[in-house]
């Protein structure tokens, strides 16, 4: 059973009933619906697909809700694009026509940008594919030098090389998206490009106001996003965080990616956190039916990091085979989790636990990962206990037992931990552990005689409440 989840974007090609369902089957544990493209219909249709077709096959698929965020844009061109020549002059104008770009100047999305950029500034168009060197600002105008040129087509975006440029992290159009987040119920809710905590703290209220209830994803995407103390705080702050590769990887230059995604990764973990590694995993399966190997080996090392989930983006939104893909990167991760570097944990000695239900979460996994134990299952209302305990490293399975639908897609994040609805009454904490060990056994995950852990809180049903672990002969659950 694969431990680290998948999360696939939703786009055009993966719109057939279909293809949803085999995106299912190959194993998608939540589908990220990205509010950059598409009108709130198309939005709430695919949700809705999502729900049905998951509820159908029997499989618990989480939905991330994707703000669009400030992402600054050219406007358009007449022709839909340019070809920019290095050395010549190119103006980015605010007041520019949306739809008038030549090759000489074009519109901004963004109005205040010129008060944004100063003389020397790179600027990255088309994620790092074009660079201006901004010569001069002149009222609404950035007068620029083209240092490395090519094809520059309608509304590609614009970031600073080394970041700090201010556009609020959200926008009129991302308010409006959050409460379309709500009224879809979305499980997580993704902000971009925010700067510090105060944006994931705002969205969050923004989000509760509108009556939502999901798990916010901070998308660690720009530069200043990454200095300390500002990123510890931002982490905290957040439930998840994203290695949004594609804008951050503009912003501090690629070679830094790879030593800022295990980073990133560690740090999560470390805070307790849950982490989404994204962008260009697959990019040539948006296209081929294989991977290369340079992209087997960036989600291998993904998993050794410690991830708990890698992201599909154009792949499965656009791409020619959103099934196939997904289940590739699926085989790629399992075969990475048998890696020693990948079950090894150091157990955090020289921490301190603050509440009790950590505790129980880590003693259990110190326990799991030093006897023969074949599963864990951890009675939660919230899923907090089976957060924690998959923040350490481990081979042993943890499953997530609660009678909450939306800790079921919400758990589906987590590595290394598998939902398992329950739809019965627990009538009693004594009761608990022999309905945990049926549920292991109809499940067919356990068998007689298989030793397992069994968390749980002495009140039921209360979150956070978890006070105890048990260790459990399948057998002789009946005696408890
Ligand atoms: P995006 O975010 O796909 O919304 O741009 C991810 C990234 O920047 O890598
Ligand atoms: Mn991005």
């Amino acid at each position: 059973m694969r431990r680290t989840k998948i999360v696939a974007t939703m786009g055009p090609a993966t719109d057939s009933p279909e293809t949803i369902e085999e995106m299912i089957l190959a194993g998608v544990n939540v589908v990220r619906m990205n509010f950059s493209h598409g009108d709130p219909e198309s939005h709430i249709k695919r949700a809705r697909l999502v729900r049905e077709i998951s509820r159908k096959v029997g499989r618990h698929v989480g939905i991330l809700g994707d703000l669009q965020g400030p992402k600054i844009r050219i406007d358009r061109f007449v022709d839909g694009f340019v070809v920019l020549e290095e050395g010549a002059s190119f103006t980015l104008d605010a007041e520019h026509d949306r739809d008038k770009g030549t090759k000489d100047v074009v519109g901004l999305t963004y109005k205040d940008l010129p008060n944004d950029v100063y003389e020397g500034d790179l600027l990255l168009l088309d994620d790092g594919r074009i660079v201006l060197e901004v010569t001069g600002v002149d009222g609404s105008k950035i007068h620029t030098r083209v240092v490395v040129g090519g094809k520059l087509s309608n509304n590609k975006g614009i970031n600073r090389k080394n970041g700090g440029l201010s556009a609020s992290a959200l926008t009129d159009k991302d308010k409006d998206d959050i409460k379309l987040a709500a009224e879809m119920d979305v499980d997580f809710l993704a902000v971009s490009f925010p700067r510090a905590a105060v944006d994931i703290e705002y969205a969050r209220e923004l989000l509760k106001d509108a009556g939502g209830h999901a798990k916010i994803v901070a998308k660690i995407e720009r530069a200043e996003a990454i200095e300390q103390p500002t990123l510890d705080l931002l982490i905290e702050a957040a439930d998840v965080i994203m290695v949004a590769r594609g804008d951050l990887g503009v912003e501090i230059g690629d070679a830094r990616l790879p030593e800022t995604q295990k980073m990133l990764i560690k740090r999560a973990r470390e805070l307790n956190r849950v982490v989404i590694t994204a962008t260009q995993m697959m990019e040539s399966m948006i296209e081929n039916t294989i991977p290369t190997r340079a992209e087997v080996f960036d989600v291998a090392n993904a998993v050794m990091d410690g991830t708990d989930a890698v992201m599909l983006s154009g792949e499965t939104a656009t791409g020619k085979y959103p099934a196939k893909v997904v289940e590739i990167m699926g085989e790629i991760c399992e075969e990475a989790e048998t890696t020693a570097q990948a079950k090894k944990s150091h157990h955090r000695m020289d921490v301190t636990f603050k509440r009790v239900d950590e505790s129980i979460a880590m003693a259990s996994m110190y326990v799991a990962n030093h006897t023969d134990i074949k599963a864990i299952a951890a009675l939660t209302e919230s899923g907090a206990t089976t957060k924690w305990m998959s923040r350490i490293s481990s081979s042993i399975a943890i499953y997530a037992l609660t009678t909450s639908e939306k800790t079921c897609r919400c758990v589906n994040l987590y590595r290394g931990v598998t939902p398992v609805l329950i739809t019965q009454a627990i009538p009693s904490p004594m009761e608990a552990n022999r309905i945990a060990v049926e549920q292991l056994l109809e499940h067919g995950i356990v068998e007689e005689g298989d030793m397992v852990i069994v968390t749980k809180g002495d009140l039921l049903g209360i979150d956070g409440g978890t006070n105890m672990f048990k260790m459990i002969r399948v057998g002789e659950h009946d005696i408890y």
